[in-house]
C-alpha cells in the first residue's frame, strides 16, 4: 500500500471507458460509438481553429466573450448567465464539487449518462439512481428517490444512451415539486436533434427560479468533440460560483474559435439534423425487419436491444467483422444493447447490412 492515499471514494470510480476507435487488423474503420456528428467538422470551424496556430503564445481570454455573445445570440439567451468549459464534463464537474460533496446524494435515473457518477464519486456525493419506466427516467421515481441530503439531481433529456425524451411539461413538473435546495441540471447535449414539439432545452427553466441549470455541448451536432468545448446557462449566483472556481482559462483560444465559426456555418444545423431524423428513422426501420427491437429515440444514436447479453456481444462481433465500432453497454447496465451513433447514409447501410446478415446467422440464434 502507498503511503499517500486518495480519499475512499475516489476508488470506487470505475474509470470511463470513450467509445473504441481501432479494431486491431483492420484498416478502414467507421467509429459509431461517440454520438459525433455525421457531417465532420464544420469547414469555418477549420478554419478558424487553423488561423490561431500562430496566435497560441497568447493566453485565450478567460471571459470568453467572443463565444458567450455568439451563444447568446444564437441561442436566445443572456450572455452573462452563460459560463464556457472544456466539455460540457468540465463544468458538470464543478457543478458536482461545487454543491455537492461527502454526506450529500445526487440523483439520477438508473440509465443516466455515467459522469454524473463518476464527478459524483470524486467529490464525495452519494449516487442514488431512480429506477426507470420503458428506459425513460420516471419523474415519480425521481421525486421518491430525494432524500434530506441531496443536493443534486441530474437529468439528460434526451439521454444518452437510452435516447429517451421526457417533455417539457414533465421536467416542469419535475421542477415544481424538488426541494429548492435541490439544484437540478438539465443536461441538453442532444437538444438541437430533437424532433418531438413537446419539448423545451431548459431555457425557461433556468431563467424561471434560481436553482435549475441547462448544460450544451460543441460536441455532438457541431462536430467539435475534438477541441473540448461546452458551456452552460444558470443563475447569476450559480455562474459567480462557477467563475470563482473553474480555471481561469479553462476554455483554449483554437477551441473558443472554431465555436465562434461553427455557430456561423450557415446552414450546418438545419443539414445535419434533417440528414440525422431521415436516417434515424429508416436505420431503426431496417433494424426493426430484421428482428431487433429499437427504442425510440431523440438522439443522434439509436440503442438497439438484442434481448441477451450473449447476442450483443456476438452482434458486436459481427459488426467489428465489417469495421464499425459501436458503443457495448456493460457500463450502463444494459448488456444487452448496443448504442449505435447514426453516421452517414453509406455508414447506416453498412449497419443494416451487417445487423441484417448477423440476425439471419447461427450466430444470433
Ligand atoms: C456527449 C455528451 C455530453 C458532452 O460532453 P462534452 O464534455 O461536452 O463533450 C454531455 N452529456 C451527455 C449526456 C452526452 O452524451
Amino acid at each position: 500500500m502507498p503511503n499517500v492515499m486518495p480519499r475512499p471514494s475516489i476508488l470506487s470510480i470505475e474509470p470511463y471507458v470513450g467509445g473504441e476507435s481501432k479494431i486491431p487488423g483492420v484498416n478502414r474503420i467507421i467509429k459509431l460509438s461517440s454520438n459525433e456528428g455525421a457531417f465532420g467538422v464544420p469547414p469555418a470551424a477549420q478554419a478558424a481553429y487553423a488561423e490561431l496556430a500562430a496566435k497560441l503564445h497568447r493566453y485565450p481570454d478567460g471571459g470568453a466573450t467572443a463565444l458567450r455573445e455568439a451563444i447568446g445570440t444564437r441561442f436566445g439567451v443572456d450572455p452573462a448567465r452563460v459560463v464556457c468549459g472544456n466539455g460540457s464534463d468540465e463544468i458538470i464537474q464543478h457543478l458536482i464539487l461545487a454543491y455537492g460533496g461527502e454526506g450529500t446524494e445526487l440523483v439520477m435515473s438508473a440509465h443516466g449518462f455515467t459522469m454524473y457518477e463518476v464527478s459524483g464519486r470524486y467529490a464525495g456525493c452519494q449516487i442514488i439512481k431512480a429506477p426507470e419506466r420503458n428506459l425513460t427516467a420516471d419523474v415519480d421515481a425521481m421525486l421518491a428517490a430525494v432524500g434530506p441530503r441531496t443536493r443534486l439531481m441530474f437529468l439528460a433529456n434526451p439521454n444518452n444512451p437510452t435516447g429517451s425524451l421526457l417533455p417539457a411539461a414533465e421536467v416542469t413538473r419535475l421542477r415544481a415539486a424538488l426541494r429548492e435546495d435541490v439544484l437540478l441540471v438539465l443536461d441538453s447535449a442532444y437538444a438541437e436533434y430533437v424532433t418531438r414539439p413537446d419539448y423545451d432545452p431548459g431555457t425557461a427553466l433556468v431563467e424561471a427560479g434560481t436553482n435549475t441549470v441547462m448544460t450544451r455541448t460543441f460536441s455532438k451536432v457541431f462536430g467539435l468533440g475534438g477541441v473540448r468545448l461546452g458551456w452552460c446557462y444558470a443563475p447569476p449566483h450559480v455562474i459567480d460560483v462557477l467563475n470563482r472556481v473553474r480555471g481561469p482559462f479553462n476554455v483554449n483560444a483554437p477551441a473558443m474559435a472554431a465555436g465562434v465559426a461553427a455557430l456561423a456555418e450557415p446552414g450546418w444545423v438545419e443539414k445535419s439534423v434533417a440528414h440525422n431524423t431521415a436516417w434515424r428513422a429508416k436505420l431503426s426501420e431496417a433494424l426493426r425487419a430484421a428482428g431487433i427491437t429499437v427504442h425510440p429515440s431523440e438522439g443522434n444514436f439509436i440503442l438497439a436491444d438484442f434481448a441477451t447479453p450473449a447476442r450483443a456481444a456476438a452482434a458486436d462481433a459481427a459488426l467489428k467483422g465489417r469495421g464499425l465500432i459501436v458503443r457495448a453497454m456493460g457500463a450502463y447496465a444494459l448488456p444487452h444493447c448496443l448504442r449505435i451513433t447514426i453516421g452517414t447514409a453509406e455508414e447506416c447501410g453498412m449497419v443494416a447490412d451487417a445487423l441484417r446478415d448477423f440476425m439471419r446467422s447461427a450466430d444470433a440464434a
